[in-house]
């Protein structure tokens, strides 16, 4: 039996944490595309100057990031009891509250609850959660049909692709491209359709508007839980979220643990973050807020399915537990030298970029996803884009040291550190090395993964020792 809080790892075959392919062979195949580059790259160095300069704007910006740092660290260090506060607060207003162990449980009463409905479509409003346990897949083997209503999200579904940025799921794809999708996959659409993205927009918006007003469920995510009042919020840009949020009969949210807040005003310090380092907003265009059911207003059955598939177990990791803290707002793959290059699908999860190459592993277990800690330069750029402050680079670090290493390079790490720490042994090495340059620049096998990908350096005719001796 497996219970929400223990801490065990997602479950395998179900969900989007884990790719067919290590990093660098999927990354080799992305690094191919020059259009995907080209995409990259604009949208990238687009996002990193709106929010560059609305962050500039903040003199206290700093000051921001510190208490979103410790707001999180303070939420994880009493998850459990803010839980059932939640819990206790969403009841008494009118809600239910589910826990789901994992994705297995989550998708099952996600798709029961639809089911007791009678309804065989769902709205969805974009949600990184549902993404990641499959629900959709889970909804369409149960013979109901969701419908993605975020512009970014619905490009993706209708062209049967997968999100490639948190933020912007569509980043990969260009106007050109998205146009050749709604001519192929848009029931009703203008076969005139051009690429201006406005037009784009309007046919989409005339897609979505019949299904927003016959639709009887949706599902939404959650960006905040507020612990003290049993608050649910979402914040998003098109009002697809509000739609979704206040037509239907029926609402059901599905909520990684982690994303609750102690109290109403934490959100003032979150609101502040988020939209800044995100879209590069001074505000978010919608912030729609719920309390349980309203009588006469609003949907009028309300469920939030509390969702744990491995967060227990980051949490009981004392260095990796920061990634909890993610606000999910993407200024990490934007300012990421690694993603702006490969792009999202080569991280195999949702979650790409540096966020994903940390969170992942830690969501699986890192034997599952272990070229995901290296799939970074450790310059450091995400570390200081993040609005609250995590250190991913400790992280990367860290779950490198757990991943599972070949017993040749444990040996030759082994010997390496033994070489130092004994100073005539290590001048001796210094003069072998010389020989390297004997060697040519790439290392024979088992050694010759590491000069896969570098040049072997040519060591100096003089070392530094010889050099001061002969002063
Ligand atoms: S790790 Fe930080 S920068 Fe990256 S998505 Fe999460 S909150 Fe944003």
């Amino acid at each position: 039996m497996t219970f929400l809080g223990m801490p065990v790892t997602a479950p395998r075959g179900v969900g989007h944490l884990r790719g067919d392919e290590p990093f660098p062979a999927a990354a080799r195949k992305a690094l191919a595309d020059s259009q995907l580059r080209l995409n990259l790259q604009h949208a990238t160095t687009t996002i990193r100057g709106k929010s560059g300069r609305v962050i500039a704007e903040l003199p206290d910006w700093q000051e921001l990031r510190d208490a979103g740092s410790a707001l999180k660290t303070e939420t994880m260090a009493r998850l459990p009891e803010l839980l059932e506060q939640l819990e206790e607060r969403v009841t008494a207003a009118g809600g239910v509250v589910h826990w789901a162990a994992d994705a297995v449980e989550a998708n099952e009463i996600v798709t029961s609850l639809v089911k007791q409905t009678g309804e065989q479509r769902v709205i969805k409003v974009k949600s990184m959660a549902t993404q990641e346990i499959g629900l959709n897949e889970a909804l369409e083997a149960a013979g109901i049909q969701p419908v993605e209503t975020d512009l970014a999200e619905l490009i993706v579904q209708l062209g049967n692709d997968k999100p490639s940025h948190i933020l912007v799921p569509a980043i990969h794809r260009n106007r050109a491209e998205i146009r050749e999708i709604f001519l192929r996959e848009m029931p009703g659409v203008d076969p005139a359709l051009t690429d201006d993205p406005p037009v784009l927009a309007a046919a989409a918006r005339r897609y979505l508007r019949e299904t927003f007003l016959s639709a009887r469920v949706a599902v939404s995510g959650a960006n905040f839980a507020i612990a003290e009042t049993g608050t649910l919020a979402v914040v998003e840009s098109e009002g697809n979220g509000r739609m979704c949020l206040t037509l239907p009969d029926t609402l059901i949210t599905v909520m990684g643990i982690e994303k609750i807040v102690p109290q109403w005003s934490d959100l003032e310090v979150f609101l502040q973050l988020l939209p800044r380092a995100s879209t590069g907003e001074r505000m978010n265009p919608y912030t729609s807020m719920w309390h349980g059911v309203t009588p006469g207003d609003g949907p009028q059955d309300f469920h939030l399915v509390l969702l744990d598939n491995g967060r227990s177990a980051v949490l009981s990791d004392e260095i990796g537990r920061q990634a909890l803290h993610c606000i999910r707002c993407s200024a990490c793959l934007n300012v990421c030298p690694v993603y702006e290059r490969t792009g999202g699908h080569a991280y195999g999860s949702v979650y790409p970029g540096p966020i994903g190459a940390v969170l992942s592993p830690q969501l699986t277990g890192v034997d599952d996803n272990a070229s995901l800690p290296y799939a970074s330069s450790l310059c450091g750029a995400c570390f200081d884009a993040c609005p609250v402050k995590i250190d991913i680079p400790s992280i990367l670090v860290h779950l490198r040291d757990e991943a599972p290493h070949p017993r040749t390079e444990k040996a030759a790490m082994r010997a390496a550190a033994y070489t130092m720490d004994h100073p005539r042994l290590y001048e001796r090495a210094q003069h072998a090395a010389k020989l390297a340059k004997y060697a040519g620049k790439r290392l024979p096998p088992p050694l010759n993964g590491w000069t896969a990908s570098r040049d072997l350096p040519t060591p100096p005719d003089e070392t530094f020792r010889d050099w001061w001796r002969g002063r």
